[in-house]
């Protein structure tokens, strides 16, 4: 059955994001589900005309092999506004174009966003209105609180999605699945079995071109205080009774509260690095700071590591370490967890004896248990072995799982605001030692591992 028509408002629809990520999203979750009735509006900075939009809709449509009615009917209907959306005016012209209670997807610079959000108090808008911000939300703990407030102005919570497309991404289902539907996991799952929690995320990519954005995050803000804290939550959190809003948020925040440095020492438990010019792949990368648009006085990280630990009951000393960077000579997206070494090994039994790891790639999501056994040579000395399993194809594109979220009104896959503020808080002492240089900025070589220094993760 046709359902009834909602409206999608994308603001910065002329933008990166909106063409590369949230479009072909869209598309996916309407070949999906062609009973969908979905009018979208774009609004943005760049004067285009509706078929200069349409080309941009097609494009991105056309990568994901788009079709079906509800694609048609968007296709047909789709505009776009060139309009300033921080001006109260022109915000009340774009929800009143809305058919029925719209949704409004924030793709624009953070800082446009906060204004959009203090103007929207001037509008007159449903009731039902939902709200769709991007990362990073705020700049530190007080930035973050004031939007939480002023968001807080305007519709209630669960109306608010903080966007964080890693939980809409097939990996954290497979954590749930894995963790929570099978007994020989969760016993295991804590402080006296588990000795270490690595989770990296290295891409063998540079700047490409995004020093307007990047140059003023750096990886600690692009890729550890948003996706790899939620990441870690998830990983870490008590199993939830339900998947529900609540519950599943709940539980991630009570790990984020938990959350601090480890030792409370941001020198020791911090690391971050800039890349300078090197080779991967067969293709030569400038050094970060000969980047277009890099400042280099700003002192950008494009790499960074921070230790942390969970002062709870289940976790209570065990370094849990986060990393991301960009330009490595490796593309490592994976979730480590090690264990502690067996109690005692039966006399008689010779060789080296490992730790078991387990591994949980993501995109394309696969895993891999590594455990001694008795090798098939001399039966009483232990060798290597790994178990490794691919989980499905991994097809589905996170941002069609956060767009479900947003029109369906279920802000489960969302951050809630007090976690939001929780990640912020964790990493503020980080953020004021790299300020005042008490961590070194390392180089590393683009197409190396990082700084030689820096203990091996995983
Ligand atoms: P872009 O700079 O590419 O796009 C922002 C768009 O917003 C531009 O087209 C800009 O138009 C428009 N814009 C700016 N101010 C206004 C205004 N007052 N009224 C109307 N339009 C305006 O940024 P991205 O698309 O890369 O990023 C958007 C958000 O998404 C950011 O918060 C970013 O952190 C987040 N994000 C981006 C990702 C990505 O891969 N791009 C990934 C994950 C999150 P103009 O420049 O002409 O003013």
């Amino acid at each position: 059955m046709t359902q009834k028509v909602q409206t999608l408002l994308i603001f910065g629809a002329s933008g990166d994001l909106t063409a590369r990520l949230l479009l072909p999203g869209l598309a996916q979750l309407l070949t999906a589900q062609p009973e969908r009735r979905l009018r979208l509006i774009g609004a943005g900075g760049v004067e285009w005309t509706d078929d200069e939009w349409r080309k941009v809709v097609t494009t991105s449509f056309a990568e994901v092999n788009a079709s079906g009615a509800a694609i048609d009917a968007l296709m047909a209907s789709t505009t776009y506004v060139y309009a300033d959306v921080t001006d109260p005016a022109e915000l009340q012209k774009l929800i009143d174009l809305a058919d029925g209670t719209p949704a409004i997807y924030f793709a624009l610079p953070p800082a446009v966003a906060a204004k959009v959000v203090v103007s929207l108090q001037k509008v007159t808008f449903p009731a039902g209105l939902t709200l769709a911000l991007e990362k990073p939300f705020g700049m530190d703990v007080p930035s973050a609180m004031a939007l939480n407030g002023e968001l807080a102005k305007l519709v209630p919570e669960n109306q608010i999605h903080r966007v964080d497309h890693f939980l809409g991404r097939s990996t954290i289902f497979n954590i749930l699945g894995l963790r929570f539907a099978n007994r020989i996991f969760e016993p295991v799952w804590n402080s006296e079995h588990i000795a270490k929690i690595d989770v990296v995320y290295d891409e063998q990519l540079g700047l490409e071109g995004r020093a307007g954005y990047y140059d003023t995050a750096g990886a600690l803000v692009d890729m550890i205080q948003s996706h790899l804290l939620q990441v870690m939550a998830v990983l870490a959190m008590e199993p939830p009774s339900t998947l529900g809003q609540d519950d599943l948020r709940d539980a991630k925040e009570i790990v984020l509260r938990a959350t601090r440095l480890w030792n409370d020492d941001p020198k020791q438990s911090s690391h971050r690095a800039r890349y300078t010019s090197g080779t991967i792949d067969g293709r030569t990368l400038p050094s970060y700071v000969d980047e277009k648009g890099v400042d280099p006085a700003r002192e950008t990280e494009t790499l960074a590591e921070v230790t942390l630990e969970i002062s709870t009951w289940r976790w209570k000393g065990v370094p849990i370490t986060l990393r991301s960077g960009k330009a490595l000579g490796e593309r490592r997206r994976e979730i480590v967890i090690t264990f502690k070494p067996a109690n005692q090994l039966p006399v008689g039994l010779t060789g080296e004896s490992s730790p078991t790891v387990l591994r949980l790639y993501v995109a394309p999501d696969a895993m891999s248990l590594e455990i001694d056994i008795n090798g098939p040579g001399d039966p009483y000395e232990l060798e290597r072995a790994s178990l490794e399993a691919t989980f499905g194809d991994g097809q589905l594109l996170a941002y069609r799982e956060v767009l479900a979220g947003i029109l369906d009104g279920d802000p489960t896959l969302s951050v809630r605001g007090d976690s939001a503020v929780e990640g912020w808080r964790i990493l503020a002492p980080v953020i004021a030692a790299w300020k005042a240089d008490e961590v070194p900025l390392e180089d590393y070589a683009a197409g190396s591992e990082g700084p030689d220094a820096w203990d091996q993760v995983g």
